[in-house]
């Protein structure tokens, strides 16, 4: 089992492991920005989309009826 205990394969650890989590971050941030403001009604059929929905799904722009029913579409015959 090798354990890093050098001091220098420590540091490198730890700030790779660092560097891994500002980038997780940080993409989470950009995503977060990117992502389209969700619609209170669907684009589709211009039902109310609920809030619990515009809360799980951000950036949705469907009810989940016509959004199941474009990825059943999506998905193929
Ligand atoms: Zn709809």
């Amino acid at each position: 089992m090798h354990e890093p205990r050098d001091e220098g394969e420590v540091a490198a650890d730890y700030q790779a492991r660092h560097n891994a989590a500002a980038l997780a971050d940080h993409r989470a941030k950009m995503a977060e920005q990117t992502a389209a403001p969700s619609l209170e009604i669907c684009e589709d059929c211009e039902d109310d989309i609920p809030a619990e929905r515009r809360k799980k799904q951000p950036g949705c722009t469907r009810c989940v009826a016509c959004q199941s029913l474009l990825e059943r579409l999506k998905g193929g015959m």
